[in-house]
């Protein structure tokens, strides 16, 4: 099965809080609703009294998940919070987050956004140990290696488990009395912290989250950190992580919210600024600049301010339609664009510069394109704010094989054949690093350069533990 959009997609948005005194599920509910963006397949909550926990999850997006009786269960001072995208192609329940299970220490509620790279090394490990699975999710194998962990102190059965865990994973963790939050040691996926005024705290995979729920902004998590919140208010441990920070350059082209701040800068400043290099990369003449909506808005206008040619509308996206998965035929496909799309009458006649933010397979391009051309578009010059994606990713985005991807198979003209486009191009990797920062700086950009921080079966690197002071 594919979705009707093509674009790469990201396992999944997490939320935390420890806010005594406020409506935690409630809250919890709208940040989830901030972060449906990062996954549609299925949403859940878990929260705890102090005594005992509480959850409900199910398949569905945040709106048709939860329901006034259902969040009125769910009592509580704190919670975490999981929307799921799922790179494996399922939407079962079983697989559905956050993961609830008893442990020796009581309950353990665990959401996971990322991919482990040795998972099944580490899956392996827990059945030899007799340990029963219930689910083909990396996150359950994550919860199940904290629940075994001997130690009295969360805090040390998280570092445990950080030292046998490679790859991707932004996680938040409820136990009986605390929430705590942890970044990988390559900081793959974003994870920040907010304050309620007089409340608590909260943590979330993108600050648009923190926004929505009236929160402030604190700051990010560090790659290899590991924060608790509790009665003591926040608490902070930093790993010694030896590893180069690989925050992922698609937070900033297509994942994160425009509205997020990533690294001290807005996602839809630095993609206004992608989009103007790739106009000083690749002129043309031309009447009118478009996006693909909603992801690639920012990236025309960027596009558009930097050449002096005006931006329009040219699409009028169907927000209702979500992620409907349909059989991969091309009929069904072209449909799926069509449902999805609609061309507006004024680009009739016109020479059309198509922004959009990255073309993973390519099937959805090309429908478009013919879309356009069918409303009366005289030329369509397409123009691509992220370099060719010629590499799979490993860590939790689903683009997985080479096999998949078009510009691993195609060399640029031929794919401006296959999309039927007057002319065709791509942000180069050094643009990308010029508005970005390098890839060797901070950021992952494997899947356009074939760098990849971590190996796919899993890297090395220990981590000593350090506490951070309060
Ligand atoms: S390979 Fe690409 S999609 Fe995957 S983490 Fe790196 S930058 Fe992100």
């Amino acid at each position: 099965m594919y979705p009707i959009s093509e674009k790469p997609h990201e396992s999944c948005g997490v939320f935390g809080i420890y806010a005594p005194g406020a409506q935690v599920a409630r809250l919890a509910f709208f940040a989830l609703y901030a972060l449906q963006h990062r996954g549609q397949e299925s949403a859940g909550i878990v929260t705890s009294d102090g005594r005992a926990a509480h959850i409900h999850k199910a398949v569905g997006l945040v709106s048709q998940v939860f329901t006034e009786e259902n969040l009125h269960h769910l009592r509580g001072h704190l919670a975490i919070g999981h929307n799921r995208y799922s790179t494996t192609g399922s939407t079962r329940l079983r697989n559905a987050q956050p993961y609830l299970i008893e442990t020796a220490l009581g309950p353990l509620g665990v959401a996971h956004n990322g991919n482990l790279t040795n998972a099944p090394a580490l899956r392996r490990d827990l059945l030899n140990r007799g340990v029963g699975l219930t689910s083909s999710s990396d996150s359950e194998v994550i919860t199940q290696m904290l629940a075994g962990v001997p130690g009295e102190a969360w805090e040390n059965r998280i570092s445990a488990f950080m030292r046998q865990a490679e790859g991707a994973y932004s996680l938040t963790i409820l136990t009986r009395d605390a929430v705590y939050a942890v970044r990988d040691t390559w900081g793959f996926r974003p994870l920040c912290v907010g304050k309620l005024e007089d409340k608590g705290w909260v943590l979330a995979s993108e600050t648009c989250a923190l926004a929505t729920i009236g929160a402030t902004f604190v700051r990010p998590l560090h790659p290899g950190e590991i924060v608790r919140l509790d009665q003591d208010g926040l608490t902070a441990w930093q790993t010694e992580t030896g590893q180069q920070p690989s925050l992922c350059v698609f937070e900033y082209i297509y994942f994160a919210r425009p509205d997020s701040i990533l690294e001290g800068r807005s996602v839809h400043w630095v993609r206004r600024h992608l989009g103007a290099r790739l106009a000083q990369e690749y002129p043309v003449e031309a009447d009118m600049v478009i996006g693909v909506p909603d992801s690639a808005t920012s990236h025309a206008i960027g596009y558009a301010n930097a050449s002096g040619i005006p931006y329009g509308e040219g699409l009028i996206k169907n927000r209702y339609i979500g992620r409907t998965f349909i059989q991969p035929d091309d009929q069904l496909r072209r449909l799926g664009v069509a449902l999805k799309f609609n061309p507006l009458a004024d680009i009739a006649g016109k020479r059309l510069i198509v922004v959009d933010d990255s073309i993973v397979r390519g099937n959805t391009s090309s429908p478009l394109v013919k879309l356009l051309r069918q409303a009366g578009a005289r030329e369509v010059h397409m123009r691509v704010a992220s370099p060719p994606i010629r590499h799979p990713c490993f860590m939790g985005v689903d683009m997985s094989t080479r096999e998949e991807l078009i510009a691993a198979r195609l060399s640029v003209d031929d794919i401006a054949r296959h999309l039927d486009v007057d002319s065709l191009g791509y942000l180069s990797l050094e643009g990308l690093e010029a508005v970005v920062g390098r890839g060797d700086g901070g950021h992952c950009m494997a899947c356009f350069s074939g760098q990849y921080p971590v190996a796919a079966d899993g890297g090395s690197g220990k981590q000593a533990f350090e506490p951070i002071p309060r």
